[in-house]
């Protein structure tokens, strides 16, 4: 017989986590005004809110946190990092931020001006927010493939470069101040961006004279997903496949709590030292001196351990079987998802499962709190409350995809875990049909609402 998978690492501290009753949980959420982040972790049993700063960290990680270097300047941690990302990503310059989102205040604070235009691949919330917050706007260029959740097509990531081309040619130059490529694609279900998309993009940009950033979080999947997927790549390492994608980049922004596999930091690193002068002005008035940028020392060291291990094949293989083993066994028993599996976390299509929740009732999170109500296990909207009102004209957006967001911490929960949540929301599949309405919002804040939101039951 052929020797089943298993993970390569075993485990060597434990965290209690609890069960509790569905009489709790009912107290809990309602206390919450039905909004999940408002939960307190401890009245949560398997937390998949998302997998950013959540992850476990190594015994090698846990042991460079202890030769950490604090000086406020140039200091050995700094170092270790500046030469992690140069050998590791190929970029000469970098800045450290506290995590991604600070890395795109900073870099946009040089680019970004109003009345610009940033296209992209569906954007991050945070990303998208930094840009409406200059009074500018993100286009999304995403191909149409991604928004048809039955669709195999293995890079749902990708740019359409019709879309980009007709941005390209209808904005004037001084308009458009970068391209944003996320790798993966969060928004559009963990879904990868193929190499072959990412030269294309380049030579486009190139032609156009725009920049190229990625929205690197989730660098390592992608080129894991690449490896799998592209013709050409099998062969190729990790490493290799990692270096010929930023080499279609004149920067990137990180979300280190993603494919760093730390709890908190993040980046920005550049081609040109032009670009990187001018973002060093802004990351010493909003982020803290260059050489440690808002973190501090030990965790630029874990950091720059965990770029080493996301790289690592037998890692990623784990990483991406996991999620896989989720999606799969929900795709067993018909429970509509995005397809394929992405890399991060598996999206449960709540249009498709709660057929009679109207839109304007909120649908992903309505399926959000049921499985929280029957299992303890919290997951996230990535729908109509995550897409917030026009800035114009203050109405709801209805996003093309509503979805329930599965996202799996990175080495953190074992298979039994992933059984506890797939038979959770079988069971919510099985009685689906008497679910028929879902929330009103009492209470938001203008931007990013879905963090603070307040909600009330319909009846
Ligand atoms: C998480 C994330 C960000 C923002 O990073 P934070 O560390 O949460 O501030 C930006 N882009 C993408 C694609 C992300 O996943």
């Amino acid at each position: 017989m052929e020797l089943p998978f298993a993970e390569s690492y075993r485990i060597k501290m434990v965290e209690p986590i609890f069960r509790s009753t569905r009489e709790q949980r009912e107290q809990w959420i309602k206390e919450a005004h039905y909004n999940l982040f408002n939960l307190k972790s401890e009245q949560v049993y398997i937390d998949l809110l998302t997998d950013s700063g959540t992850g476990a960290m190594s015994h090698n990680q846990w042991a460079a946190m202890m030769t950490g270097d604090e000086s406020y300047a140039g200091s050995s941690s700094y170092y270790n990092l500046k030469n992690a990302i140069r050998a590791i990503l190929g970029f000469e310059y970098f800045l450290p931020t506290h995590q991604g989102r600070a890395a795109e205040n900073v870099l946009f604070s040089v680019l970004v001006k109003p009345g610009n235009v940033v296209p992209g691949n569906s954007h991050f919330d945070t990303t998208k927010g930094h840009i409406e917050f200059r009074n500018a706007s993100a286009i999304d260029c995403t191909i149409d493939e991604a928004f048809d959740t039955e669709s195999l097509h293995p890079f749902k990531g990708n740019i359409d470069l019709e879309k980009l081309e007709s941005v390209y040619s209808t904005y004037q130059h001084d308009e458009i101040p970068m391209v944003i490529v996320t790798l993966t694609c969060n928004t559009s279900g963990g879904q990868p961006v193929s190499m072959q998309n990412l030269k294309d993009v380049s030579r486009l940009s190139k032609k156009y004279g725009i920049k190229v950033v990625f929205d690197s979080a989730r660098f390592a999947e992608n080129a894991w997903f690449i490896k799998e997927r592209e013709l050409g790549y099998k062969e190729k390492s990790i490493r290799e496949i990692v270096a010929e994608m930023f080499s279609y980049a004149d920067a990137m922004t990180m979300s280190s709590k993603k494919d760093g596999i730390v709890n908190i930091g993040g980046f920005i690193a550049m081609k040109e030292e032009e670009l990187f002068q001018n973002a060093s002005v802004f990351n010493i008035m909003y982020e803290g001196f260059n050489t440690y940028g808002g973190m501090a020392g030990r965790d630029m060291n874990a950091l720059s351990v965990g770029l080493n291990e996301v790289t690592d094949e037998h890692y990623l293989e784990n990483r991406v079987k996991q999620v896989e083993y989720l999606g799969n066994r929900l795709m067993e028993w018909g429970i509509p998802v995005q397809k394929p599996i992405g890399g991060h976390a598996v999206f449960v299509d709540a249009r498709k499962f709660l057929k009679q929740v109207p839109k304007e009732e909120y649908i992903a999170q309505t399926l959000a709190i049921e499985l929280y109500l029957e299992a303890g296990v919290r997951g996230v909207e990535v729908g109509t409350l995550l897409a917030d009102r026009d800035p114009k004209s203050g109405e709801n957006r209805f996003p093309k995809l509503e979805m329930l967001r599965l996202a799996i911490p990175r080495r953190t929960y074992t298979n039994n875990h992933m059984d506890v949540v797939a038979v959770a929301l079988k069971n919510i599949f099985d009685r689906r049909e008497k679910i028929v309405h879902g929330f009103r919002i009492e209470k938001e804040a203008p931007i990013m609402r879905h963090f603070t939101v307040e909600l009330e039951r319909i009846d």
